[in-house]
């Protein structure tokens, strides 16, 4: 059996090679607290926070993370190196009333690996030349095209590290948002099926 427990552990400690400011976790009341405040949580709170404008709404405020039953959160400070990634995971999952208490925390641990696979690849987004985030002037984000990638980024990393529970959880949410009728899920499907293969994903999620 997987144990979601130590890759959680060591995803917050080797970050699949990203490089990051930190990764906090942080209790989830702490999530629902602006920026600032959540910096200000572990100590950070003297950096400057940078803020992408998407159709006028603002990064990391709750539209984001709804493909799964768990929100992460990624705030870009301004440090002495540049632009860094502070990453926020919460301590604790809600409660999964379809799982036996015995493995209430295996879910748990799992869906903070999920959240944490997804804030790194918005790192890697970033980061990378010609992503979903534009760093020069106004700074934007295709808030579409930075959820796809992000969570193309999870599934990829599930996937090689061989969490299959985690990886089809994950699959099976992405896939539900094919049949919903916002665009911006039908758009996040579509974009997603485009990185990581539509066939993939099918198979992932029925399984
Ligand atoms: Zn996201």
């Amino acid at each position: 059996m997987v144990d979601y427990k130590k890759m959680f552990e060591l995803l917050v400690q080797d970050k699949n090679g990203i490089n990051v400011h930190s990764v906090n976790v942080i209790d989830s009341s702490i999530l629902h607290l602006d920026d600032k405040a959540k910096l200000s949580s572990v100590g950070l709170g003297k950096y400057e926070t940078l803020t992408f404008y998407v159709d006028g709404q603002t990064y990391c405020n709750g539209t984001l993370n709804q493909n799964v039953n768990l929100e992460g959160c990624l705030v870009n400070i301004q440090t002495e190196k540049g632009i860094e990634q502070v990453i926020f995971i919460p301590s604790e999952a809600p409660h999964e009333s379809s799982i036996s208490p015995e493995y209430q925390e295996d879910w748990s641990y799992m869906l903070k690996l999920i959240a944490l696979a997804h804030e790194l690849g918005h790192a890697s987004d970033i980061q990378r030349a010609d992503g979903n985030f534009k760093l020069e002037n106004k700074r934007t984000v295709n808030l579409v095209g930075a959820e796809a990638y992000a969570n193309a980024y999870a599934l990829e990393y599930l996937n090689k590290v061989n969490a299959p529970i985690a990886r089809n959880t994950l699959a099976r949410a992405i896939y539900r948002a094919s049949s919903s009728t916002k665009a911006f899920e039908k758009e996040l499907y579509l974009c997603v099926c485009k990185q990581i293969g539509k066939g993939r994903l099918k198979r992932w999620a029925a399984a």
